[in-house]
């Protein structure tokens, strides 16, 4: 029995597939490679190149491999472009999440784990924000994710069908095994992007915003480190095997640090100084987003190992350093075929 990834070519998908492999599972992955790399894809997993909107390459995929669940990563994530274009965003995230979902409960999959976000409360009212608190995304991004946990809710209720949908808060980190991390070129998170800015690869970089309601006036985010947040994954695939019910969990430590604390400690752990522009606010940035943190320590005993933004910044800095000569030896690779 197999594990279908999809999008386990990019950065969290990545490291479920590691994860999944290191546990001696068997994978698939689906992923169109968009914004992923083959060479993220290690050879025990096959890799299927291909789009989650094709009803016929799904379906090859429940024909050939015996898919006993399905991790749903794939997905488009940067807010400003589902605001430039949101119906990019409502096909990519939510269409052709339904049909993936419509696949596959035809091929009689019962169990889905989906990558959901903390997008879904839009601006919270309290932190940390509760998973009962009413989602209301302020961005297509958000709202192309809620639902498709809408759709997984219904299909649940219908259906001898379970879901765990898991709301991402700030995933940052890389593999602490070094295998894996952030790779995508034009990746705007704020560590990758400071990390970049002290290895001299881009020249400087803006914090978006020092008027906010917190203590230095710069947002407070919950950075999760990857593996972390992945260990939750293999906790919810535990979960529904075990015949669990549905469940809507947010991923995060339960507290946050500001974009500033970010930036000082890239400085710190890399030694290196670099530009930093005091800039205006990013549209649709809320203050501060923290994880209400404890349903998912009690429904699935989730106990993170990472929580340091020491070591997320080392990690994140260490990948970074190694990705040109990595990119540049898959890219050789790939032309002698
Ligand atoms: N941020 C920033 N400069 C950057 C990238 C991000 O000041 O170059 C800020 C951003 O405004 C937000 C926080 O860092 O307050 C985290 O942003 P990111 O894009 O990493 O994740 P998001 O919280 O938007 O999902």
């Amino acid at each position: 029995m197999a594990i279908l990834v999809t999008g386990g070519a990019g950065y969290i998908g990545g490291h479920m597939v590691l994860a999944l492999l290191d546990v001696g599972e068997e994978v698939v992955v689906l992923d169109d490679l968009s914004t992923g790399f083959a060479w993220a894809v290690p050879k025990p997993a096959t890799l299927v190149i291909g789009d989650m909107g094709d009803t016929a390459a799904l379906e090859a995929i429940f024909a050939n491999h015996h898919i006993e669940a399905i991790a749903h990563f794939a997905a488009k994530i940067v807010v400003p472009e589902s605001v430039a274009d949101p119906l990019l965003y409502y096909l990519n995230n939510t269409a052709k999440a339904r049909n993936l979902i419509e696949v596959a409960v035809r091929a009689g999959i019962r169990r889905f784990i989906f990558s959901s976000t903390a997008a879904v409360y839009g601006e919270p009212i309290v932190n940390p924000i509760s998973e009962d608190a009413p989602p209301a995304p302020i961005n297509p991004y958000g709202r192309s994710k809620l639902m498709v946990e809408w759709i997984l809710e219904d299909v649940a209720r219908a259906r001898d069908f379970s879901y765990v949908a898991l709301r991402y808060f700030n995933v940052a980190g890389a593999d602490p095994a070094g295998r894996l991390g952030q790779s995508t070129p034009n990746a705007t998170h704020l560590i990758k992007v400071a990390v970049q800015a002290a290895l001299g690869r881009r020249p400087g970089m803006d914090v978006y915003g020092t008027d906010y309601p917190t203590p230095d006036g710069t947002c407070i985010r919950d950075y999760i480190q990857v593996s972390d947040l992945i260990a939750a994954h293999l906790l919810a695939l535990a979960h529904l095997r075990d015949g669990g019910k549905s469940l809507v969990l947010n991923c995060g430590y339960g507290h946050g640090h500001s974009v500033n604390e970010v930036i000082d400690m890239v400085k710190r752990v890399t030694g290196i100084d670099f530009p930093v522009r005091l800039a205006g606010r990013r549209a649709g940035d809320p203050a501060m987003l923290v994880a209400g943190a404890a349903r998912i320590r009690n429904l699935l005993g989730w106990s993170p190992r990472y929580d340091n933004l020491q070591e997320i910044v080392h990690e994140a800095y260490e990948w970074e350093r190694k990705l040109p000569s990595i990119t540049a030896k898959a890219t050789d690779a790939a032309r002698k075929g």
